[in-house]
């Protein structure tokens, strides 16, 4: 027998939330399964063998079990993390899976990332703003080095929503920008082919729904499975909104 799949000797219990909103018969229930642990096994590897073998009707999300599609965010044992990323040997014996909150549940623990995305996407322009006419004659220009990794850094999030679900004020506040819509704003703030200004930003990002209405919980900076650098966004965000702020109350020369 391959180590890769010789039993690990644990008995795990999965306490799995059932519903499906598109059943007027069904209602949110737990329900209990158990499966012996594998060497090296990941929640995705598990719930597969959950679905092959016992629940053919369990829905949950996934595409690439590398943690680059951001399709299999669920809450671990109450935390929100990506099941392909996570192992069953870094969890007790009994696993408590969730649908993550905030987004629009499917059915079980698959929810609907994507209209959520979509509506901040589309609230943030999220796009490059010029207001130059595209020149396809004209000489690309050079991007400072280090200003480009920075960019790139927040083109690393896979829209898994795990900070989303984790966020305390947008799990209360559906209009809240939430630190996935911050991570994308700060993206294209740094970005000098966006030609917004700081009073444009001001409008999108400066209310209760944008920065200041994050209340410095900072558990989407813990449960991104990218590491992320999310505290570094919120602070970044907040003191050009800040300066922006003063520069306004303070008069101007005559
Ligand atoms: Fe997921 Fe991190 Fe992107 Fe939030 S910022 S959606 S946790 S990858």
């Amino acid at each position: 027998m391959n180590n890769n799949h010789r039993p690990s000797g644990r008995r795990l219990r999965f306490e799995i939330f059932r519903h499906n909103p598109e059943d007027s018969s069904s209602h949110p229930h737990i329900e209990t399964f158990e499966l012996e642990e594998l060497p090296y096994m990941t929640l995705f590897v598990a719930l597969n063998h959950i679905r092959e073998e016992q629940a053919p009707d369990l829905q949950f999300d996934f595409t690439c079990r590398s943690a680059v599609c951001g399709a299999c965010g669920m809450l671990i044992n109450g935390r929100p993390g990506l099941a392909c990323h996570t192992r069953t040997a870094d969890l007790p014996d009994t696993i408590r899976l969730h649908p993550l909150p905030v987004f629009k549940l499917i059915g079980d623990l698959s929810v609907d990332t994507g209209t959520w995305f979509r509506g901040m996407a589309t609230r943030v322009e999220s796009w490059i703003h010029e207001n130059t006419p595209f020149d396809p004659e004209a000489q690309e220009v050079r991007m400072d080095d280090d200003l480009a990794s920075a960019i790139y850094e927040g083109e690393r999030c896979i829209e898994c929503g795990c900070c989303v679900a984790s966020c305390g004020v947008a799990n209360v506040r559906p209009d809240f920008v939430a630190p996935a819509g911050m991570n994308r704003i700060a993206r294209f703030m740094m970005d000098p082919r966006d030609e917004r200004s700081d009073s444009d930003w001001f409008d999108v990002v400066s209310s209760d729904e944008g920065v200041f209405g994050c209340v410095g919980l900072m558990a989407c900076h813990d449960v991104c499975p990218k590491h992320l650098p999310l505290l570094e966004v919120y602070a970044f965000l907040r003191r050009k909104m800040l300066t922006r702020g003063i520069t306004q109350l303070i008069p101007r020369a005559s």
